[in-house]
């Protein structure tokens, strides 16, 4: 890894920042307005290669991997019009395919995914399990050739406008009577697969449903990867699921970082800009400093995780979620707070970050969880739970 982009990743910043611009923020604005999706955004970027640069080119994909993936999030969101289900669709569920679906599931699955024109959700969290994802219930149980998924699922994103969700089930080992993650795809139409949404407090195109899996018999091929090694296909999918989560914070962060420098250079109220007081340009410079390392944080991860190094990938990409969160939700806060009341005018949009960019200090995995896994597996302390 080195600290220095190479060419290649410049052009990609460029390329990328270039087609954010001409959307913004104004576009993701009136799509929420008007109660619509990101369509035109997500359409370009895929014929553009971005959305499946992670993926393989034998299936569509540009051959590259989280490193470019992340830097096309980040991107977008830094001109203001970031995509969630990045997080998922190429991220999550395309590496979990590409990793360990067969060949006919990578047939069937990639190319779409790569060129944006299917879409998957992923669905982990229950209502009962919450952040314990050692306690999920949606089982799978075999009947003949198929399996019969039921339980329940909550905040999963993008599942109305996704041609199906990965789900993470559990099944019954024969021999030892214990339930085992399993990783299932299913279809949008699948009968007894149904979607509620959830009214959220947030300003996003992407909405989050409650699913209900009742009686939802699928063929034996929408298992993916191994009965026997769901838990390991699953962390595979999570340590993207997390790099990703902390490019979307990042480009939010600097998105408001530079609708509030822009702000402080020309706002005069005395006789200099209010850029000129130390106490409006100390918190922002920090900021700025914050995500920054954030973004250091998330290549380590992401060049970590491309180089085929699960273990370590896995503490780095927390390390980075974490980080990038708590930058997000300072950067913002502080963005805020510079344009005075401008701040929570609807004209400037910046105050529906307040909302959003808490997002990642919550999902996928919460701070508090994060700060455990470092206590627990990093410095080895006991666990209280
Ligand atoms: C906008 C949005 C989109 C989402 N999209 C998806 C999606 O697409 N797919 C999906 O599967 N899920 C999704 N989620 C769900 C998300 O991953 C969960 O909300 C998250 O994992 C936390 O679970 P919970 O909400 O049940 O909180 P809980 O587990 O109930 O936690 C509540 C609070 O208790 C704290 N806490 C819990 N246990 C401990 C502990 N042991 N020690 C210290 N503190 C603890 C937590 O940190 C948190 O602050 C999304 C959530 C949001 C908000």
């Amino acid at each position: 890894m080195s600290f220095v982009e190479t060419r290649e990743h410049q052009d990609l910043r460029a390329a990328v920042a270039a087609l954010g611009s001409r959307y913004g923020r104004e576009y993701v604005t009136a799509a929420v307005r008007d109660g619509k999706h990101t369509d035109e955004l997500w359409a370009e970027a895929g014929k553009l290669g971005y959305l499946g640069v992670n993926l393989p080119e034998a299936y569509g994909g540009g051959g590259r991997g989280m490193v470019e993936l992340a830097v096309v999030l980040e991107e977008l969101g830094a001109a203001g019009c970031p995509l969630l289900l990045m997080v998922v669709s190429p991220a999550i569920c395309g590496t979990v395919i590409a990793r360990f679906g067969t060949e006919e599931q990578k047939r069937h699955w990639l190319p779409g995914i790569a060129a944006g024109t299917t879409k998957m959700a992923f669905g982990i969290t229950e209502p009962e399990a919450g952040s314990n994802s050692h306690r999920i219930t949606t089982t799978a149980r075999r009947s003949g050739g198929d399996w019969v998924l039921n339980g329940r699922k909550v905040f999963i994103s993008g599942v109305d406008v996704a041609d199906a969700t990965l789900i993470v089930g559990r099944t019954e080992d024969l021999r030892t009577g214990k339930l085992k993650p399993c990783l299932f795809i299913v279809d949008r139409d699948a009968p007894g697969f149904t979607r509620t949404p959830i009214p959220m407090e947030l300003a996003a195109p992407e909405k989050q449903f409650e699913l209900v899996l009742d009686d939802v018999r699928l063929p034996s091929d929408a298992l993916v990867g191994d009965e026997d090694a769901g838990l390991l296909q699953l962390f595979a999918g999570l340590n993207p699921e997390r790099i990703m989560t902390a490019a979307f914070a990042i480009g939010m962060g600097r998105y408001a970082l530079g609708r509030a420098v822009d702000y402080a250079r020309t706002r005069t109220v005395w006789r200099e800009p209010i850029g000129a007081h130390q106490a409006v340009a100390h918190p922002l410079a920090q900021s700025h400093i914050e995500v920054e390392l954030a973004r250091l944080m998330m290549l380590k991860a992401a060049h970590l995780y491309d180089s085929g190094d699960d273990m370590g990938a896995g503490e780095a990409a927390n390390m980075a979620k974490y980080a990038a969160a708590e930058a997000a939700v300072r950067a913002v806060d502080q963005a805020v707070h510079t344009l005075g009341g401008n701040g929570l005018a609807s004209e400037y949009g910046l105050a529906q970050l307040l909302t959003a960019s808490r997002v990642a200090r919550i999902a996928p995995v919460s701070r508090e969880m994060i700060l455990n896994y470092v206590s627990h597996h990093t410095l080895g302390l006991p666990k209280s739970y």
